[in-house]
């Protein structure tokens, strides 16, 4: 079970309807996973939909569910990867996933590298601010064994950012316990204010998202990189038809927390 299950609601009856078929979000091909896992590439279009920024998807033009990449065959360890120079989302098949939620994290944590390179090259301002606190985790680690939200995301800046993006979706209260700097980074940069609430799977109401106010100088911030052009982002897509170098791949291993 999930704490994403409500989203689903298995009532969307013109979804079923599409049960073999790619889908499409804002130009992301979403496929493999009818195939391939308990999710459905609905699913997976409604996941996104329901709870990502529309932007943080810019430039990526595909997530798909390939278990059979040669990436995923050299390593059974690797849950998902991101390629750098394509901005393309791949994802391991389902028995590589204690359950769906696990699955649906992993989306979350690949869209988050997606997401970082977006900063990268149109906000940079953040991702400095982001390294500052990334690299102040350490310290405070070795203080308390608090300041990450998995051992995963202690391996550098890009994955501590990409677990704590998933989990600040997925498990809100445990990244405020573990680190309510990177909380309120994530609250005031990455997402708008827009804050998730998850509750007990026996609660119907599954999750909450509650809009909250921000500051305007933070707000200026955000609609910058929110009106990013997206045909920049899909020109450098659609320039990098060539396979990408080895050190272009994000290889995410034990994304799970
Ligand atoms: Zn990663």
């Amino acid at each position: 079970m999930s704490i994403f299950d409500e989203i689903f609601g298995g009532s969307d009856s013109s979804s079923l309807e599409n049960i073999s078929g790619v889908e499409n979000i804002n130009g992301t091909v979403i496929s493999g996973f009818n195939e391939y896992s308990d999710l459905s590439n609905a699913n997976i279009e409604n996941l996104l939909g329901e709870l990502i920024p529309p932007e943080h998807l810019a430039g990526c033009p595909s997530i798909e569910c390939t278990p059979s990449h040669p990436i995923f065959m050299s390593d059974a360890g690797i849950l998902g990867f991101y390629m750098e120079g394509s901005h393309e989302i791949h994802i391991s098949g389902h028995q590589n996933f204690e359950t769906p939620a696990n699955m649906e994290y992993t989306v979350m944590h690949e869209v988050g590298h997606n997401a970082y390179a977006n900063y990268e090259t149109e906000n940079p301002q953040i991702i400095k601010e982001w390294e500052r606190i990334s690299e102040n985790s350490s310290e405070i680690y070795d203080k308390t064994g608090l300041g990450y939200v998995s051992d995963y995301a202690m391996t550098d800046a890009h994955e501590d950012f990409s677990e704590t993006y998933a989990t600040y979706i997925s498990d809100p209260e445990l990244l405020e316990f573990m680190s309510p700097e990177k909380y309120n980074f994530m609250k005031q940069y990455i997402f708008g204010g827009t804050e998730y609430i998850s509750t007990p799977l026996e609660n119907s109401e599954g999750y909450k998202i509650v809009e909250k106010n921000i500051d305007s100088q933070l707000q200026s911030a955000i609609e910058q990189f929110a009106q990013t052009p997206f045909e920049k982002a899909l020109a450098s897509v659609q320039t990098s038809d060539v396979g990408p170098s080895i050190d272009d791949v994000f290889r995410c291993f034990d994304c799970v927390t």
